[in-house]
């Protein structure tokens, strides 16, 4: 039997991707595009998640650390120094030639690099570097890269990280100083993860002409570790907030808290994975439908009800007996309307310069769900909610 030493490299990819499920990026799937096996194209499928990039376009994304080793001891994470499993390091020029071999046969279009840290941030921010550069810049690599800003990377490096990538991120984990501590007592909030958000901020604004290796800036994310530190939705949405607004944050992601075994926190009862989609609905009325944290329909205790859509949940309180005309409603009112959205509000807009909606049938050949619609709105003075016998 002969050393193949590609096998070698995808046994290291196989140890390395294993537990990239935590990490939300660009609408991936959870699950890999199949379950890992042995042979070389299932092994290579494992490790690839269908994706779609902001544009909307689908690809096949590869999510994997450059090392699994790390000196931090974040309570919630798998790869925390001294949990005892199998770890493994790509050098980046050998990370480099696996990926683009994994291109070239089409197994994998895009890339989403993270790594454990080593030798400090800044050292481990370098390896991600090198492996960005030699992939864009020795390799030739022209697809959709994704590279982690780590915590302790400096401003410099996040510079250059921008040059290359296509989208950057940091994860801040929890909304402030003080949750922060409860869940990663050893990282600092504002200095190594707050604070590159904001200079990627202040690069883009520094530079504005400036086109980036494809002509423009990365977009920039970050993740919360939802319900880890005990913290309310409000606290999660007031920070995600600002961000979008002051930093350009193009979305945040929330991963639902789940107890992974020989942590600190294994014995802490998971979040319920409702409470990530009602983050995610709630995050996206602040940055597409003009909505403020005070039209959130918080509880007392700052979270938002599990059972309702807080969409509807506002509609319910603000708009039950006092339906919206849908031929006179201005746009930021009509994505008020629970089943109408960004691209539903502009039909309507289009569809009203030819004449008047009448009845329900009139929406649903726009492309929006009736049934939500008609309990809030009008349709030429009529109550619409009567038409839905109809349908
Ligand atoms: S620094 Fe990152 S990889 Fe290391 S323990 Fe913390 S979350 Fe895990």
């Amino acid at each position: 039997m002969f050393y193949n030493p590609y096998m070698d490299a995808i046994g290291t990819l196989k140890l390395l991707s294993g537990q990239m499920e935590l990490e939300h990026a660009e609408e991936s799937r959870a699950e890999p595009a199949k379950p890992a096996c042995f042979t070389p194209k299932e092994q290579r499928a494992a490790f690839v998640h269908p994706a779609q990039l902001p544009n909307g376009k689908q690809i096949k994304l590869l999510k994997t650390l450059l090392s699994s080793a790390c000196e931090r001891d974040c309570f919630y994470c798998p790869f925390r120094a001294g949990r005892d499993f199998r770890r493994a390091t790509f050098k980046p020029q050998e990370f480099a030639e696996l990926f683009m071999k994994l291109h070239e046969s089409n197994a994998a279009e895009g890339i989403f690099l993270s790594s454990g840290i080593a030798a400090g941030g800044a050292n481990t921010q370098n390896k991600i570097l090198d492996t960005g550069e030699i992939l864009r810049k020795k390799l030739g690599f022209r697809g959709y890269m994704h590279l982690k800003i780590m915590p302790g990377a400096e401003r410099g490096q996040v510079e250059r990280l921008m040059q290359l990538a296509d989208r950057v991120s940091i994860n801040l984990e929890a909304p402030n100083t003080e949750r922060l501590a409860k869940l990663a007592p050893n990282k600092v909030f504002i200095e190594e993860l707050f604070r590159p958000l904001k200079w990627v901020e202040e690069i883009r604004q520094s530079q504005p002409a400036y086109k980036g290796w494809n002509g423009r800036w990365p977009s920039t994310v970050t993740q919360f570790v939802a319900g880890g530190a005990d913290e309310s939705d409000l606290e999660l949405l007031t920070t995600t907030n600002w961000l979008m607004k002051n930093v350009r944050l193009k979305r945040a992601y929330f991963s639902a808290f789940h107890p992974i075994r020989d942590t600190p926190m294994e014995n802490k009862a998971a979040v319920d994975p409702i409470r990530e989609h009602r983050l995610y609905q709630a995050s996206f009325l602040l940055r597409d439908y003009g909505f403020d944290l005070e039209d959130m329909p918080f509880a007392q205790d700052g979270n938002l009800p599990l059972p309702t859509d807080p969409k509807l949940a506002w509609a319910q309180q603000n708009l039950a007996g006092k339906p919206l005309e849908i031929n006179m409603a201005y746009r930021q009112e009509l994505l008020r309307i629970p089943g109408i959205g960004p691209k539903g509000a502009d039909a309507i807009l289009r569809a009203r310069r030819t004449g008047k909606l009448r009845d329900l049938t009139a929406l649903r050949k726009l492309g929006i769900v009736v049934a939500r619609v008609a309990p809030f709105v009008l349709l030429d003075g009529r109550h619409a909610d009567t038409q839905l016998a109809m349908f």
